[in-house]
């Protein structure tokens, strides 16, 4: 069993004040794998004190001896690579193969995309031609503390941690505590790096205790969060009092739009990233939208999809899913399929129970619903699990009108041969973000979205803006 209890407050490892054991349990064996302990109110405190003691001399620092601290924390992250995806995978049963290349992977790459963009970042710049003597300036937005979520636990962290540090800010990261292996290791990463002390703290705990704690703290100027819609409600509530900036990245019901012109590969591309990560992630396209002439190819096209995706363990290395999260995601899972099937969706593959042969650990069966309608429950609530929820459309304007009929606005998805409807669509599906025909954004691009999915922006120039205020001056001298 590892033992990992303590916490890292001020460049050092301490132990919790008070002694709260929590076990961190493999998704996989159902068996607890690792002890951590959930922080007090003292140990809160002392970290943000630390990072409070931190702030004025990192905030001062010139941006390239930051950048220079980001460059060794990319070095050293990418050294301990295969730690990283071992400890992803089995805190939180990423198959091997993925918790490398995507889970490990999305930490390389933000954290580059951090760097580009900090060496290109206007941090005091005029404000413009005609107005001599007016700047503006970016600046820290002071001590942050950072809350993030299990299913893509380096995704999120590099996201928040490294920005953070770029912007001059000192942090109190609180990862979740169904995944906090990574985090640990993180903060060892950073601790080799050669932070000053205090600039990077790490307390685990739950919501109730460290995320309140921290969401309340007088000497927190902001909290950046990914996770539910119900906890960012919460935090954004507890933070009301010390009028703190808030940022949150939290769930989504995305609705990927195939249309007769698609591509061969559109609907099969669909499943799989809806399946991806067995389905735990807030960008997933969940509800796939057919033009009626191409829609009972697409189901069945879907039902093969569900079919070939394998269910295994997460130490095995291939392209399968593993298990989600924990029992509760599971059972959760478990009645929103069992609601799909009693509101009368059409049950194409999987549906309720575990898949064969895998009766220990939270495995799911890869699912597809047709026939489904946009009342339905399991086209307006975020499941968190492999399961797909398809509909057909008649015109453009309906198609329109189901995506955007959802609180959430995170990612949509469009699949047309047609460029100008791609480019319409684009414009008038209501989300932060428009991926279309399968083509990533582009490096550096932001994340995140509108409504109930959060309005924060991270990633890349507008993930370094978050924790920046502007300052506007006049009377600079020449
Ligand atoms: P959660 O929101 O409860 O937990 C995420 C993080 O927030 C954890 O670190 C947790 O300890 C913390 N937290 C929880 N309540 C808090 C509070 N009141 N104050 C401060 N911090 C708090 O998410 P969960 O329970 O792990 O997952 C439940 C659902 O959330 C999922 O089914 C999914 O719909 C959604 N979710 C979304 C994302 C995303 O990326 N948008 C990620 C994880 C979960």
């Amino acid at each position: 069993m590892i033992k990992k209890q303590d916490f890292y407050i001020n460049g050092q490892w301490v132990a919790p004040k008070v002694a709260r054991d929590y076990q961190v349990i493999d998704p996989a064996s159902e068996e607890p794998c690792a002890v951590i302990s959930l922080g007090d109110q003292a140990d809160t405190d002392a970290a943000v004190g630390a990072a409070k003691a931190a702030l004025p001399a990192w905030k001062a620092a010139d941006p390239a001896e930051r950048i220079a601290a980001v460059e060794r924390i990319a070095e050293i992250y990418a050294r301990r690579g295969e730690e990283m995806a071992q400890a992803i995978s089995l805190e939180m049963g990423a198959p091997i193969d993925l918790a490398r290349k995507n889970q490990f992977g999305a930490g390389v790459y933000h954290i580059a995309n951090f760097i580009a963009a900090a060496k290109d970042f206007p941090w005091v710049h005029p404000l413009g031609d005609g107005t001599p003597g007016a700047m503006i300036a970016h600046e820290a937005v002071g001590v942050v503390g950072l809350i993030t979520p299990w299913n893509w636990p380096m995704n999120q962290v590099t996201l928040k941690v490294i920005p953070a540090i770029l912007a001059g800010c000192t942090m109190v990261l609180k990862p979740s505590e169904e995944s906090p292996l990574s985090s640990l290791l993180f903060a060892e990463i950073l601790d080799e790096a050669g932070l000053p002390p205090g600039v990077f703290n790490l307390v685990n705990g739950d919501g109730a205790g460290v995320g309140t704690q921290l969401s309340t703290h007088p000497d927190v100027e902001m909290i950046s969060f990914t996770g539910s819609t119900r906890a960012g409600r919460a935090i954004s509530k507890a933070a009301a009092e010390t009028l703190k900036r808030v940022t949150l990245e939290l769930g989504g019901k995305g609705a990927n739009l195939v249309f007769a012109d698609a591509d061969d590969e559109a609907v099969a591309r669909g499943v799989k990233h809806c399946f991806q990560n067995s389905g735990q992630s807030c960008n997933a396209p969940t509800r796939m939208l057919v033009e009626r002439s191409a829609y009972d190819r697409a189901v069945e096209i879907a039902r093969k999809t569900a079919e070939e995706t394998k269910v295994a363990s997460p130490r095995e290395e291939g392209k399968h899913i593993g298990p989600v999260v924990n029992k509760s995601q599971f059972e959760k899972i478990q009645g929103l399929i069992e609601k799909g099937v009693a509101e009368g969706a059409k049950l194409v593959f999987g549906g309720p129970g575990r898949p064969e042969n895998l009766n220990r650990g939270f495995y799911v069966r890869p699912t597809v619903f047709a026939d489904c309608t946009p009342d339905m429950t399991i086209m307006n609530e975020e499941i968190f699990g492999p399961v797909l929820s398809i509909m057909p459309f008649d015109s453009e304007d309906q198609a329109i009108e189901v995506a955007n009929a959802t609180p959430y606005g995170l990612t949509n998805y469009v699949q047309s041969g047609d460029g100008a409807r791609r480019n319409r669509l684009a414009r008038a599906l209501h989300s932060g973000m428009v991926e279309m025909n399968g083509e990533d954004r582009g490096a550096g691009a932001p994340f995140g979205g509108v409504g109930s999915s959060g309005r924060a922006r991270e990633g890349g120039r507008w993930g370094i803006e978050e924790f920046c205020d502007v300052k506007s001056i006049s009377g600079w001298a020449e």
